[in-house]
């Protein structure tokens, strides 16, 4: 009888699978497969039954647009429990580039999983004889074998990371991806060890639902000292729906300008969603705690508290294509849907921030 788990891989294109051309490294056709089918370690005993869909046209990730998000989201809700073989899990290979945002993007879409979703990728290629690709794939595959974790999570170099929390930190290392604000849920040594404490778990009366988006337009803007209002005046502008306002330290802006305070005031009440998240790397949006911060509070900016920039767009994409009230779309950013952001009862206590 065969025991093994079956896993779905969605391989959208990236690195991993990339030859060197002229140009550069492209992605190239049936090149994974035949690299993998090559490779007597990814039908190993402890090694899951993998079938692979390769996605046409394979991008380089810095290509993906919310049409890709889709067509990945979709392609999972139609294996999930239809077809002829029944998956126990799914990985997503993909660019490293915008990997964060479509494991932000998949964790909205997807509400209530009862089954892994592991993006995965690497920073050199299968092909290469030193690379990361191997054991990212091998690790990401034992853990469908071995484990449910049941969370669209970011699997690189021995970190299993919520992958609505997963942020692209280094460039040009094998450790690529941090989760700045969230412990890991799972770490990869000799061991496999699982958090199971952080890990969501799904409310067995209900299906994994699938929610698609629209394309409202959106757009991040980050501050630096010197912005001219009207580049922001003009950004916040129709069509405009929802915009990530990338600020400094604990969620501040320049109040004094007030051309610039101003043209967030009009964009508020123009109807536009305008999220405060730090451009810090880690740490939380305190709009209290101080004047420049509580200033965006007073003309509509709301807290992203300690979102990331890509879980914040996503969300955004998310919520505002869901046919919700304004309001609703203010309130839904500000609460916890997937673990994106830390919930009010788990904050720290906001505490002055100067001893008294
Ligand atoms: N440019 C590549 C991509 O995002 C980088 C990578 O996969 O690491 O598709």
């Amino acid at each position: 009888m065969n025991s093994r788990k079956n896993v779905y891989i969605a391989y959208t294109g990236g690195t991993v699978g990339m030859k060197e051309t002229p140009d550069g490294l492209q992605p190239a056709r049936d090149h994974l497969q035949q690299l993998m089918d090559n490779m007597p370690e990814f039908r190993a005993e402890g090694m899951p039954n993998y079938f692979i869909h390769e996605y046409d046209p394979l991008l380089d990730s810095s290509n993906m647009t919310p049409n890709e998000w889709i067509k990945i989201a979709e392609d999972i809700r139609d294996h999930y429990s239809n077809g002829e073989r029944q998956y126990d899990a799914f990985v997503v290979i993909h660019g490293t580039d915008t990997m964060a945002f479509t494991a932000s993007a998949l964790s909205f879409m997807l509400e209530n999983l009862g089954k892994p979703v592991l993006v995965t990728g690497a920073q050199i290629p299968l092909c290469q004889p030193r690379n990361d690709a191997r054991m990212n794939l091998i690790t990401t595959l034992q853990i469908c074998s071995e484990m449910t974790v049941p969370e669209v999570c970011v699997y690189f170099n021995g970190e299993l990371l919520r992958g609505c929390r997963a942020t692209k930190a280094h460039a040009d290392q094998f450790k690529a991806f941090e989760s700045p604000n969230f412990p890991p849920l799972g770490r990869v040594g000799t061991c496999i060890k699982i958090n199971w404490a952080l890990v969501r778990q799904p409310d067995p009366h209900k299906s994994m639902l699938y929610m698609t988006i629209h394309h409202p337009v959106i757009a991040s803007i980050r501050l630096f000292p010197g912005i001219d209002s009207k580049v922001v005046s003009h950004i916040l502008q129709p069509p405009l729906r929802g915009l990530v306002l990338e600020t400094f330290g604990v969620g501040n802006a320049p109040s004094s300008n007030r051309a610039l305070m101003e043209a967030l005031r009009q964009g508020n009440e123009s109807g536009i969603v305008i999220v405060n998240v730090t451009q810090c790397f880690s740490g939380t949006v305190n709009q209290d705690g101080y004047e420049t911060g509580s200033g965006l509070a007073k003309v509509g900016v709301i807290s992203g508290y300690d979102m990331t920039c890509e879980a914040a767009l996503t969300k955004l994409y998310f919520l505002l294509s869901r046919g919700f009230s304004i309001e609703k779309v203010k309130h839904l950013m500000q609460e916890n849907l997937r673990g994106e952001l830390t919930p009010e009862s788990e904050r720290a206590p906001i505490s002055p921030l100067l001893p008294i």
